[in-house]
């Protein structure tokens, strides 16, 4: 039985090649940047100011997310900006970004801490995840990061004032305050890192991007019973579209069927058989802490 949960070329959303760093539009006011490893996602009708971005890449994409975000909305500056969570690879242009554009940053409030500064995360457990780690970790700082002069709670009734139609969903796991966005509409999903579609701990995956359900970052995630709660939640919305937080959006039969295969057998597809957040999960509200018991 396989641990993998491979995903054709009928299953992506899109249908550029491989390489291609482009901006990717998978509905009308919806699109995707590769940047690196990660994805930024744009919000928002082209040429009108109500967009939102979410997530910012890792240090050193602001200039290229500027420059996608000028070509696709003009001189408009989004409206603000949403953090899945606050790892390096999703907040890592936010400093650069803020000097472009004065805008309210959103995230949950238990990501707050790691982002004014208060904590850092529980640190990556190099014993699980495979060979990509090596690589990845020095982009993968724990913070922690100071971002308290733009940072703002997410709206209580789900909903973004600029954009109505997307609701924000607590997906922990990954982190405490992890989330996702949703649309139901047309049962869209941004999943941030709550699951992936691609294998980020291969080095042939992240730079092929071979689609495969995956679930979150093995090295960088501390609650597992948590995160497979938060999967089969996403699951139940039955989402037609899928961005993830690393590789190509995925739509369709196909992602659904694999999305539910990852939920049905999360323990045995996603979760890592050793290491140390598996029977210890870190206290993630505070990472600090759970590093001075340790
Ligand atoms: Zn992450």
């Amino acid at each position: 039985m396989s641990r993998q949960v491979l995903l054709s070329r009928e299953a992506r959303a899109d249908d550029s090649q491989a390489h291609d760093h482009g901006t990717h539009d998978i509905a009308p006011d919806l699109a995707y940047k590769r940047l690196s490893v990660v994805n930024v996602v744009f919000l928002g009708i082209p040429d009108t100011p109500n967009w939102l971005l979410v997530d910012t890449g890792i240090p050193g994409s602001g200039p290229a997310i500027v420059k996608a975000a000028q070509e696709r909305f003009g001189d408009f500056p989004p409206r603000g900006i949403l953090l899945t969570h606050g790892h390096l690879d999703h907040c890592g242009s936010l400093h650069a970004l803020l000097e472009t554009w004065d805008v309210p940053v959103y995230a949950h409030p238990l990501e707050h801490p790691y982002l004014t500064g208060q904590a850092a995360y529980p640190e990556a457990d190099p014993s699980v995840g495979g060979g990509g780690f090596s690589l990845l970790s020095p982009l993968l700082s724990t913070g922690p990061f100071d971002f308290s002069s733009h940072l703002q709670a997410l709206p209580e009734d789900g909903a973004f004032p600029s954009r109505p139609d997307f609701r924000w969903i607590h997906t922990p796991g990954h982190t405490a305050g992890h989330v996702s966005f949703w649309r139901e509409r047309d049962q869209t999903l941004i999943a941030g890192d709550a699951f992936l579609t691609t294998n980020q701990e291969s080095l042939f995956s992240i730079f092929l991007q071979t689609p495969e359900m995956h679930g979150p970052p093995q090295p960088f995630t501390p609650d597992w019973p948590a995160a497979a709660d938060s999967v089969r939640r996403l699951r139940e919305l039955r989402p037609e579209l899928v961005v993830s937080g690393h590789g190509r959006a995925m739509r369709g039969p196909e992602m659904l069927a694999a999305l539910d295969k990852l939920a049905d057998e999360f323990e045995f597809i996603a979760v890592p058989q050793k290491g140390r957040y598996l029977n210890d999960p870190a206290n993630a509200a505070n990472g600090k802490a759970y590093r001075q018991r340790r």
